[in-house]
């Protein structure tokens, strides 16, 4: 692992990949098993539903990822014995509580505590995969992986990084597409923290052979035209990057207008709603979105009233994630933990007040596009590309209730013509 000497805006991200993860985890909580929630209804950190979670509460993603950066933090390489061996002890201390663990995982974990080893997890977790060839590709390796990434953010280290995320799948998951998609997220949040792009993810695919190359191209793709609620079973690992990628592709990015409350790095906190509105496995697939959505925007994109209420196993809250992240990403040896308030573009900002201030124009009884009131400046891009906003607004209609979201809606609908 190499000496990565990050800057401050860089070690901002790296905190922000932690973070981003649990408040995925912990928005998508009380959502989990439920049926997806459409853009115009409300979503809260409120906690409740099946295990009663109280709000802010992260679950088994935040947790099973705390058993790892709490090893990453002493800058060992996770890719030794020592390390696992730990990890594989955290993860039982953590499962002795009354806590919420797949079915994968845990058949896993009972057969090899015994043992002790993470050795003995990874035997279990390949028999678990030879019993079971269908079932053994669960989303748990990929919800819990974003400290891996941390551990190797210095000049040179993807190599190991992706051998790293790969083996510490493997201690619960064998399935190649589980261990493939931590490797790749994992690349995707160490470009993401070291230059701030989502580009990670696809230069990622160059380190799989052709084949394997193609296929999770076509996956990218289908989750670039598809909304996150459009991958329904995303208990398997490969639809849940998916929903994941695809509410990042698909968030709102608005411009910097610091005087109407907008900022682009509002987009973070817009994907991670869009991931947790998908639908069934709602805390995984937010905190997979949150992680690389953190890592690209940093903690100061996410909202101060998520972060103040984050907290779970082993009594840990914001401030614990910030330090964990921040001695992964310094090899161990720094606890020098920037204040919240450093780097914060959005805590002074009242994004729900931002969208009041947005006009759709429909064009024969469609959603054409979005304008900023009294303005013909462009406000928003979408997959991609930016929405033309060529025109005078003089057809612009107020939008009474959430533009964005009415806008998502008809978006879904098929109303919205491209851009
Ligand atoms: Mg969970």
């Amino acid at each position: 692992m190499a000496d990565a000497q990050l800057t401050a805006i860089q070690l901002d991200r790296a905190m922000g990949a932690l973070l981003g993860l649990a408040c995925g985890d912990a928005l998508g909580a009380p959502y989990e098993f439920l049926p997806r929630v459409p853009y115009t209804t409300p979503i809260g950190m409120v906690g409740g539903n099946r295990m009663r979670w109280a709000p802010g509460e992260w679950t088994d993603d935040t947790a099973m990822a705390h058993g790892i950066a709490s090893v990453a933090a002493t800058g060992v390489d996770l890719r030794s014995v020592t390390a696992q061996d730990q990890i594989a002890r955290n993860w039982w201390a953590w499962s002795e509580g009354p806590v919420d663990i797949g079915r994968q995982i845990s058949a896993v974990m009972f057969v090899a505590e015994e043992a002790g080893t993470a050795k003995a997890m990874r035997t279990a977790a390949m028999r678990y995969h030879e019993d079971n060839p269908h079932r053994s590709a669960g989303n748990g390796a990929l919800m819990r992986t974003a400290p891996v990434a941390l551990a190797y953010l210095g000049d040179g280290d993807e190599s190991a990084l992706w051998q790293a995320a790969q083996e510490i799948a493997t201690l619960t998951h064998f399935a190649r597409d589980a261990q493939e998609a931590c490797a790749l997220w994992c690349l995707a949040i160490r470009h993401a923290v070291r230059f701030g792009t989502f580009d990670g993810l696809r230069l990622a695919l160059e380190r799989l052979d052709a084949e394997r190359r193609a296929l999770w191209s076509t996956r990218l793709a289908e989750a670039e035209h598809k909304q996150s609620w459009q991958f329904p079973n995303n208990g398997w690992v490969v639809a849940a990057l998916q929903a994941a990628w695809s509410a990042i592709v698909h968030a709102a990015e608005p411009v910097d207008r610091p005087e109407l409350t907008l900022c682009a790095a509002q987009h973070a906190s817009h994907a991670i709603e869009r991931a947790v509105r998908c639908g069934d496995d709602t805390d995984t697939v937010g905190a997979i979105a949150g992680a690389l959505a953190g890592a690209r925007w940093g903690a100061g994109a996410l909202p101060r009233s998520w972060l103040a209420k984050i907290h779970g196993w082993p009594d840990a809250t914001e401030d614990d994630l910030r330090r964990l992240a921040v001695l992964t990403a310094s090899g161990g040896r720094s606890a020098a933990v920037p204040p919240s308030s450093a780097f914060s573009d959005v805590d002074n900002a009242a994004p729900r007040l931002a969208y009041g201030r947005l006009s759709a124009v429909h064009q024969n009884g469609r959603f054409d596009r979005l304008y900023l009131s009294h303005s013909d400046e462009v406000l928003m891009r979408r997959g991609g590309a930016w929405i033309a906003a060529d025109a005078a607004p003089t057809a612009a209609q107020p939008v009474e209730a959430d533009a964005i979201a009415m806008f998502d809606e008809a978006e879904m609908a098929g109303e919205v013509q491209p851009p």
